[in-house]
C-alpha cells in the first residue's frame, strides 16, 4: 500500500460514541470540554447525540443509532475523510448486538490512520495535545495508486 500525506484542518469533525453504559463517562468527559469541544463540528451516533444534545448542550450532527446502522455511517464517513478522529468509549464488559460494526468502524479508524479514543484517558491526552486546534500533516492510504496497481 502506498501512502500520501495530507494536513488535517485545525477545525476537526469529531465522531463521538458511547455504549450504552459508557453514556454517562462520555457525557461527563464532554462536558468537562464542552468550551474546546465546541469550536470543533461534532457528530454522533443516534443515540448518544441525543443524550450530548440533551444534558451537555452540545450541537451535534446525530446520525442513525448506532445497532441500527451508525457505526457503518461513521466509518463511511471516515473512509471519505470527513472525519478527523473518533471519541469511542465502546463497553469491555457487555456483548453488542452490533460487535461486527464496532470491529468495521475500528478498522477504518486504523486504515485511514484517525486517532481513536476508546478510553477516558486517551480522550484527555487527544485533547491537550497542541494538535488538537491545530493543522497537522497525517499519512493516508493512496486510493489512486492502489487502485492504479490493482488493474
Ligand atoms: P447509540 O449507538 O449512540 O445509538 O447508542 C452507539 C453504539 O452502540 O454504537
Amino acid at each position: 500500500m502506498q501512502f500520501k500525506t495530507v494536513t488535517a484542518a485545525k477545525n476537526k469533525h469529531i465522531a463521538l460514541v458511547a455504549h450504552d453504559n459508557m453514556k454517562p463517562a462520555l457525557l461527563k468527559w464532554c462536558a468537562v470540554h464542552k468550551e474546546k469541544l465546541s469550536n470543533h463540528t461534532l457528530y454522533a451516533t443516534g443515540t448518544t447525540g441525543s443524550v450530548l444534545k440533551a444534558k451537555a448542550n452540545l450541537d451535534i450532527c446525530s446520525l442513525i443509532s448506532g445497532p441500527l446502522g451508525g457505526d457503518q455511517q461513521i466509518g463511511a464517513l471516515i473512509t471519505e475523510q470527513k472525519i478527523d478522529m473518533l471519541i469511542f468509549f465502546w463497553d469491555p464488559l457487555e456483548a453488542q448486538p452490533h460487535d461486527p460494526d464496532v470491529k468495521a468502524l475500528l478498522r477504518l479508524a486504523a486504515v485511514w490512520n484517525i486517532p481513536v479514543a476508546c478510553n477516558q484517558s486517551t480522550a484527555d491526552l487527544l485533547i491537550h495535545s497542541t494538535l488538537f486546534d491545530a493543522e497537522y500533516p497525517k499519512s493516508i492510504p493512496d486510493y489512486d495508486s492502489y487502485i492504479a496497481k490493482r488493474v
